[in-house]
């Protein structure tokens, strides 16, 4: 009989967290810590929605709990593997609340840091950004450009890799940044353009755009993402390394909203208004690095992936 591999992920109500523990019990390898407060960023019906079909699995184990909270952290069972999603995501909120975002991202990352240390945890996947490029028209972006964040959300996601880089160098522990490029899929936070698209198109009412469509992004669908981050979780080859996790294909914001368009069979009223500070106009994945150590070959492209999105919406919104 294997050993399963015992994971606390952290975030685990959230989007990208639950879609993770979803894939990792069903391959069946794993015992599941999902810890969570419940921050309210967005609302908790949704991930109490979540998380419904994770606790019916008896390789799943939630706690309600603080990453910046050492003695929520000590209370928790044994772990092999530590896989770092929970944060303030988001960009423009940062610029409102920079220094909550500071004390949850940065001030959480090294709480849990100082946890893997106290309780010898060896492997650390942690969620990087796109974001900590910044303006750079030097696309596709590899690992090694220089990073110019323009955003405080950005600037914790940096400091978080440079921790984890001295937790590596002082303790080896094996620290994994992986940098996600806009992800989307079921159960996407209401919060970021293809669910707020798709929510006001289905409405009828009008969806506001920030500037005059032409700023691009590499869309990555959740399943893809999974798979690089299930590598990531038994990657065994070097002790720090920082990986893109993109899809390396860029779509502009009209072109999104003509394939959301598409998708629900309506067409958008346009509100358009002035670009956002702190946005960038483009992001762009060089994945070869991926494709080398994780394996990682993404193989969603965007229509698919709208649909598999739509679906969970009209479950979700009857
Ligand atoms: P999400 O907001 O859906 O999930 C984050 C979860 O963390 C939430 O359920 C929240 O309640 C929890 N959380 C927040 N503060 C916490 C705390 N102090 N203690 C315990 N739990 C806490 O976000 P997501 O889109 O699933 O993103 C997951 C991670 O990936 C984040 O670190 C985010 O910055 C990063 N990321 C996401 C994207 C994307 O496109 N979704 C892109 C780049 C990076």
């Amino acid at each position: 009989m294997s050993i399963k591999k015992r994971v606390l992920i952290t975030g685990a109500a959230g989007f990208i967290g639950s879609n993770l523990s979803n894939s990792l019990l069903q391959n069946g390898n794993y015992e599941l810590i999902g810890l969570d407060n419940f921050d309210n960023f967005y609302s908790l019906e949704q991930k109490k929605k979540n998380l419904a079909p994770l606790t019916a699995s008896a390789d799943f184990k939630f706690v309600e709990g603080d990453i910046r909270n050492m003695d929520d952290l000590l209370s928790l069972g044994e772990i092999d593997v530590i896989v770092h999603l929970a944060a303030k995501a988001g960009v423009r909120p940062s610029i409102q609340n920079p220094i909550l975002y500071q004390d949850v991202n940065v001030a959480g990352t090294q709480n849990l840091l100082e946890f893997a240390r106290q309780r010898n945890i060896k492997q650390f996947v942690f969620a990087s950004s796109s974001s900590v490029y910044g303006i750079n028209e030097h696309v596709p972006w590899h690992e090694e450009e220089k990073l110019m964040p323009i955003s405080p959300y950005a600037s914790t996601k940096l400091s978080c890799e440079m921790l984890g880089h001295v937790y590596s160098h002082l303790y080896g522990i094996r620290f994994l940044a992986l940098r996600f490029f806009t992800v989307y899929g079921p159960a996407q936070r209401p919060d970021l353009a293809i669910h707020k698209f798709f929510n006001s198109i289905v409405k009828g009412q009008p969806i506001p755009v920030f500037g005059d469509g032409s700023t691009s992004r590499d869309y990555t669908f959740v399943n893809d993402t999974i798979k690089g981050i299930e590598e990531a979780i038994n990657y065994d080859q070097s002790d720090f390394e920082i990986i893109n996790l993109g899809n390396h294909q860029t779509v502009t914001l009209s072109g999104l909203i003509e394939a959301i368009e598409k998708v629900c069979g309506k067409k958008a009223i346009i509100d358009r208004q002035p670009e956002q500070p702190g946005d960038v106009p483009q992001t762009f994945a060089n994945i070869s690095k991926a494709g080398k150590l994780l394996n990682y070959h993404p193989s969603t492209d965007l229509e698919t992936g709208l649909r598999a999105f739509y679906d969970w919406y009209l479950k979700n919104n009857s």
